[in-house]
């Protein structure tokens, strides 16, 4: 929002240097000419200062598109919180939360640039940046219905294969993160108990109860 606010003022210095140049200010009978590298450089810092709310309402776009898949064609909105964002969320705490009804999937700040990251080289993904993967699968599945934290791990879980390669990590790549994810991370919670035990079950195993038998999950033989 800041930005989008700064890069408006340039633009208005842009529009007033033009503007000046077309129509005479009081008291004077000719307007001034326009100065070229003033112009330029307002329009420069206009477009500088656009760039990042742009990115970032792209890569939404492209989030809630992805995210709509995932959850079974329920409409997903993505939104990538900025700090000022997170420090208002009630729910601050939490990396991410969804509203089922909505479809409003909101992720807190810095974990869209740790997915972006990810992103960027899934082959040397940092558990970190795997976490916000699961992250992303985890709040599709709860706008896909689910509101039980350990139903709705357990099926990002079995999903974060087809989720990377939703978002566009090489066949190979997605699999061995998705269950790096499995084999690690999601095991740790299970032995870090706590609020952590919420989101964990045993029964989340090839095989076992909550198994959804997935013909492209994490855990299936290719
Ligand atoms: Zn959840």
């Amino acid at each position: 929002m800041l930005w989008t606010l700064i890069s408006l003022f340039f633009l208005w210095c842009a529009f007033h240097e033009v503007h000046a140049s077309l129509v005479a200010p009081a008291g004077f009978d000719f307007p001034s000419p326009v100065s070229k590298p003033y112009l330029a450089l307002v329009l420069a810092l206009a477009a500088l200062f656009a760039w990042p709310p742009l990115h970032t309402w792209h890569f939404q776009r492209f989030l809630s598109g992805k995210a709509t898949e995932l959850a079974d064609n329920h409409r997903a909105k993505v939104h990538c919180n900025t700090v000022f964002d997170t420090m208002l969320d009630p729910e601050m705490l939490f990396a991410g939360h969804a509203n089922p009804r909505t479809g409003e999937i909101a992720i807190q700040h810095p974990w869209c640039d740790t997915l972006r990251s990810y992103l960027n080289h899934p082959e040397r993904a940092t558990s970190q940046e795997l976490e916000s993967l699961d992250l992303f699968t985890h709040e599709s599945m709860h706008v896909r219905g689910e509101l039980n934290e350990a139903l709705t791990e357990c099926e990002a879980v079995q999903r974060n294969y087809r989720a990377a390669r939703l978002l566009g990590v090489p066949d190979e790549t997605a699999r061995e993160n998705a269950l790096q994810y499995y084999n690690i991370n999601y095991q740790q919670r299970g032995k870090i108990g706590g609020m952590q035990a919420a989101y964990y079950s045993d029964q989340c195993a090839p095989g076992r109860a909550m198994d959804e038998h997935l013909s492209d999950s994490t855990w299936a033989t290719p």
